[in-house]
Parts: structure tokens; C-alpha cells; sequence
């Protein structure tokens, strides 16, 4: 299945951590036909978190194996509410690092390498001590102990989030003293948003090898954009069905400097149905599918799992 695109590819998805925690993300992946997968340890939006089950995992680890997924490339996603950039109010910026400390332990326990973190809102500070502000919080959270490594991940500059481009990305990288312990997670939906051109891509990750460092690219987001380049919108849209377009999205997805990178979709869902299996179809066989909605009731309706 996977000869389509050389064995090489790394795809998934974004999946829940449902009743059986990572064994229900690695049985949804499997469903869509990816090889890796991303997930939260409970709801992004918020941070009630459940004990990880040790048997369970034992069991996804098992189940994995046997369906070829590598856990080296699974990927968490912290929740959004976590704000290491504003140290205002004391408690929220001691949550924020405690938590994500919790959950670094938490997937350490499982055996998961990356945690794709957003970099936070400087909300009413000045945008440098915000981003020293997020270096600190890193700083107390991770040594040299420390197994995940943290992934910055690019933003679309909404609100005030930090992290909207290379130099600020750079700032706070330069600032980490465990610096083998941090890397990037490009978003192709927040690049756009920020005001990078996707269809020159190469010149972003020209610049982003001289300022930074191709090898710090751990995880790519591939997601379309519902907005136009520079927005600042963040909404995600289905492959080819957004701004960015479905070839710009498969140059990323094949770029030969990034073959080994994990590439992530989030992308919505489709009515009442998740599109992964289908999206990740159309990048197998690097050919946009205009009928994903139909395609995707055909697929989905009456059955009872996915
Ligand atoms: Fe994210
Ligand atoms: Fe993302
Ligand atoms: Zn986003």
C-alpha cells in the first residue's frame, strides 16, 4: 500500500485519545490508512487529564508494532490554553509550566518523543519579554533528563501569539538552555496565514536553514487555509479546498529535505465525518478528489466505527 509513495512517507492525522487512550488513536490512524498519528492526552481546550493506563499502552505499543506504525514518529499536542508567554499573573504562567511538566511526564511514560507546543500569547506585554518569557518557562520545565523534546509550533499571528515567524521562532530557540530538547512544528495553514507564500516554499525553508536549521523541523501540519496569505485567521481547510492549494500542499508533503519529518493533518471534519482516510488517499495517489463530502457519506454511512 504504502509503494504508492516509496515506504518513506510519514503521514497521519490528528485523532482523539479515546476509552483505551493511545490504542484507540493508533486503531483510528490504522482506520485512515496512516502510518503515524498525533494526539491529545484528553481535550485540547481544556486540562482535565486521566491517569495513563499502563496496560493500555503496553497494548497500543503491541498493536503498533504489528500494524507498522513506529512510535518514534507519534506525535502529542499539549492543549491550547496553556500560556507560557505572559507571566503576569503568576498563577496562570506556574500552571501553564506545571502542567506541560505533568505532561511531558505523562507521554515519557509512554514512550512518545515530540510534544507540539504553541508558543503562547504575550497578550498586553511586549513581544521580547514574551518570548523570553517562554524560553524561561522552558527552561523549568525541561533538563538534561528531559526524553520528549518540545515542538514550537509556527502561528498564524492571531491574536497576539507568538512564534509568527523565523526571527521570533529564532529568539526564543537562542534563549533555551537545553537547546538539543526543543525543535519546530511548521503549520502549512498558519505559514499562510502569517504571510508565508506556499507556493514558494523553498525560499521559507531556505531562509528557515540559514536562520534556524532544516534538521529542527521534527513535525509539519499539513492543512489548507479557509483565509488569504498574511490573514492571520487560523481556520484550516480541507486539501485543495482552501487558499493554498492541493499541488503546494503535495510539494510539501514530498519535499525531498523533509522526507523524514512526520506530516500531520488537522484538517476538519466534513460533515459528520472525519476526511483523513480520504485526504490521506489523495496525497497516496498525489491527486485532488473534488468529491470529498460524497465520497465521504459513501464511506462512512451506516457504519458505526471510525
Ligand atoms: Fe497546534
Ligand atoms: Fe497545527
Ligand atoms: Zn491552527
Amino acid at each position: 500500500m504504502y509503494n504508492l509513495i516509496g515506504d518513506k512517507m510519514i503521514i497521519g492525522s490528528h485523532v482523539s485519545f479515546g476509552e483505551k487512550q493511545l490504542l484507540s488513536s493508533a486503531q483510528l490512524a490504522i482506520s485512515y490508512g496512516a502510518n503515524t498519528f498525533m494526539f491529545y492526552t484528553g481535550a485540547p481546550q481544556n486540562t482535565i487529564r486521566k491517569e495513563i493506563d499502563d496496560q493500555l499502552t503496553l497494548e497500543a505499543k503491541k498493536y503498533m508494532i504489528e500494524n507498522n506504525i513506529d512510535i518514534k514518529n507519534v506525535i502529542c499536542h499539549a492543549p491550547y490554553i496553556i500560556n507560557l508567554a505572559n507571566k503576569e499573573k503568576a498563577e496562570s504562567w506556574n500552571f501553564s509550566i506545571s502542567f506541560l511538566k505533568n505532561e511531558i511526564n505523562r507521554i515519557t511514560k509512554m514512550g512518545i518523543n515530540y510534544i507540539v507546543v504553541h508558543p503562547g500569547n504575550s497578550l498586553n506585554i511586549d513581544r521580547m519579554t514574551a518570548l523570553e518569557n517562554i524560553s524561561e518557562a522552558i527552561n523549568n520545565i525541561i533538563d538534561e533528563n528531559t526524553i520528549p523534546m518540545i515542538l514550537l509550533e509556527t502561528m498564524a499571528g492571531k491574536g497576539t501569539e507568538c512564534g509568527i515567524n523565523i526571527y521570533e521562532l529564532k529568539y526564543i530557540l537562542e534563549h533555551i538552555n537545553e537547546k538539543s530538547k526543543v525543535g519546530i512544528c511548521l503549520d502549512t495553514c498558519h505559514l499562510n496565514d502569517s504571510g508565508i507564500d506556499i507556493a514558494n516554499f523553498d525560499s521559507y525553508l531556505e531562509e528557515f536553514d540559514e536562520e534556524i536549521g532544516l534538521d529542527k523541523i521534527k513535525c509539519i501540519h499539513i492543512n489548507d487555509s479557509k483565509n488569504p496569505i498574511g490573514s492571520h485567521k487560523d481556520r484550516h481547510a480541507n486539501l485543495g479546498y482552501g487558499t493554498i492549494g492541493f499541488t503546494n500542499l503535495i510539494n510539501v508533503l514530498y519535499h525531498p529535505l523533509l522526507k523524514k519529518v512526520p506530516k500531520i493533518l488537522e484538517t476538519p471534519w466534513v460533515g459528520k465525518y472525519p476526511p483523513y482516510k480520504l485526504e490521506i488517499e489523495m496525497i497516496k495517489e498525489k491527486r485532488f478528489n473534488p468529491n470529498l463530502e460524497k465520497d465521504l457519506e459513501f464511506l462512512y454511512e451506516d457504519k458505526q466505527t471510525f
